[in-house]
């Protein structure tokens, strides 16, 4: 290797300047930095909108870049075969990148850096997608966990390292290597109508994730234990697409997190819980990857889900035409904003999975096309968490009663006014905004009436105590 051989930079779900290990390394190597992304099967498989929000994640991240001096080169094709033309054209010796956790990743990471070490090249993968990464947790007796409380216990009081500080300027190369044009990736495609709506409510960058991060920690995080729960609230971080995506690294917000904690600030701590949570989804998909496709117990790989996801019950659920409003208000946010409340989550996951029992993987895939902050990990985790097949999930037999928990977490009802137009003489922009966000072939007007139940709160939480009840769990 010459002093001047670049390094290429290979970002995938890291896409920031601080808090980037394989960055870091590029730079203290000495030599010029190629930034590249690879739009390849991983990137053309998303859901819409996970696809639409990193179209504009990598069109942030490209002017950062240029403000550092450098810029995103940008490659379709197989990983491998692209990393290897970029490495011939550029003279590169050595390929870093940080380490992804999800199956599909995993195969492809390992057969990369094998091809590419035999022929000649360095290939160094780092951690920063994760505070602790899933093969350095372990049980007393060397296995994994499957309960979240001793995953936290085991890790809480780790030493997390600081995170790096943002290069001011990273070398360039002598030249730069061909690149696409975002444009011509149309990210957006299948977004139709619905990403000029959304993009109204979307934050993008390293930069506004620090801002959020920042606000969150001096004017929400004290309150936190209690806000996190009251739906209509700026109660929460709303750093999970940011985090998703590697916009903020999770060691920034640990650190931060800390310091509050030390502060006084006594809801940090459950914001740190909050951060373990996605590091125990990871620490689950990593060691029983077919939470992403099986029922992770397999007691229930017999249970008479319904997969029919024509049945008119199950589209009322993805149109948020239920007549449950707690479950109608969370779905039509996700159109409209591209997330969900937490709470709004569980809720329609519930009612899903329990009162309309209907396997979870129908309302996954669901939330795999419409979330803005889709994570793998988070989503399977949450989903079979809420239908009662997954680790450490909430009891099969306890359901949630949508309509209580409206009045327990939205007395005043601000969130269902928020989303839901039908039957108000003046609706709120946003409750408007869900009629020109969904497709229109679905044709519903914010005149229509506002449906009756499909499956009454009371009614269905019977109909699925009887269904487990004929079961042998
Ligand atoms: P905060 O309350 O501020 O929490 C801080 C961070 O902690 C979040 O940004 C997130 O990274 C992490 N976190 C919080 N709660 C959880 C949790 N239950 N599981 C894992 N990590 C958590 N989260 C996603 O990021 N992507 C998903 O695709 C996703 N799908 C979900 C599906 C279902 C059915 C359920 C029940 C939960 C899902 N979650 C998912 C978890 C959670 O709902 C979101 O992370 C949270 O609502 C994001 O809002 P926030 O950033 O304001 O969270």
């Amino acid at each position: 290797m010459t002093d001047t051989a670049p390094t290429l930079v290979w970002f995938r779900k890291d896409l920031r300047l601080g808090d980037n290990p394989a960055l870091r390394a590029a730079v203290e190597e000495g030599g010029p930095v190629i930034p590249i992304f690879i739009r390849d099967g991983a990137v053309d498989s998303l859901g819409p909108a996970p696809k639409w929000r990193l179209g504009r994640a990598l069109d942030v991240f490209g002017t950062a870049l240029a403000e550092a001096g450098s810029r995103l080169t940008l490659r379709t094709g197989d990983a491998l075969e692209v990393l290897r033309a970029l490495a011939a054209e550029t003279g590169a010796r050595r390929i870093v990148w940080n380490r992804l956790y999800d199956p599909a990743a995993i195969a492809r990471d390992t057969t990369i850096k094998a091809a590419l070490t035999d022929e000649g090249l360095a290939i160094e993968s780092y951690g920063g997608h994760l505070l602790f990464e899933p093969m350095g947790v372990k049980t007393g007796q060397g296995g994994y966990y499957r309960v979240y409380s001793p995953f936290w216990r085991a890790v809480k009081d780790r030493d997390v390292s600081e995170p790096g500080v943002a290069p001011g300027t990273l070398p360039p190369p002598e030249a730069w290597p061909e690149r696409e044009a975002l444009s011509d990736w149309n990210m957006d495609k299948s977004m139709r109508r619905g990403a000029e709506i959304v993009s109204e409510h979307v934050c993008v960058g390293e930069a506004a994730a620090r801002q959020r991060l920042d606000h969150f920690l001096s004017e929400i995080v004290e309150g936190y234990d209690s806000s996190r729960d009251r739906v209509a609230e700026d109660g929460t971080s709303r750093l999970s697409a940011h985090l998703a995506l590697g916009e903020i690294g999770p060691r920034t917000c640990w650190h931060a997190g800390l310091r509050a904690l030390h502060d006084g600030k006594p809801g940090a701590e459950t914001f740190l819980k909050e951060l373990v949570w996605r590091e125990f989804a990871y620490h689950l998909l990593y060691h029983t990857p077919h939470l992403l496709h099986d029922n992770w117990r397999t007691e229930w790989a017999a249970f008479p889900w319904n997969k029919d996801e024509t049945r008119p019950d199950v589209l009322a659920w993805t149109q948020g035409r239920t007549g449950i409003e707690f479950v109608d208000a969370a779905m039509r946010e996700m159109y409209v904003t591209g997330t969900m409340h937490n709470r709004g989550r569980m809720i329609v996951a519930s009612y899903l999975t329990k009162h309309l029992l209907t396997d979870w993987k129908i309302g996954m895939r669901w939330f795999d096309a419409h979330l803005v902050d889709w994570d793998p990990a988070s989503n399977a985790m949450g989903w079979q968490w809420s239908a009662g097949s997954g680790p450490d999930a909430t009891p099969y037999f306890r359901v949630f009663n949508p309509v209580t928990q409206l009045e327990k977490f939205d007395p005043r009802r601000v969130y269902v006014d928020r989303w839901i137009a039908e039957g108000r003489a003046r609706p709120t922009k946003t409750a408007l905004q869900y009629f020109d966000a969904i497709p229109a072939h679905w044709g519903l007007s914010p005149s229509d009436p506002y449906p009756v139940p499909v499956v009454g709160a009371k009614e269905g939480r019977e109909r699925a105590l009887e269904a487990y009840s004929n079961r042998d769990f």
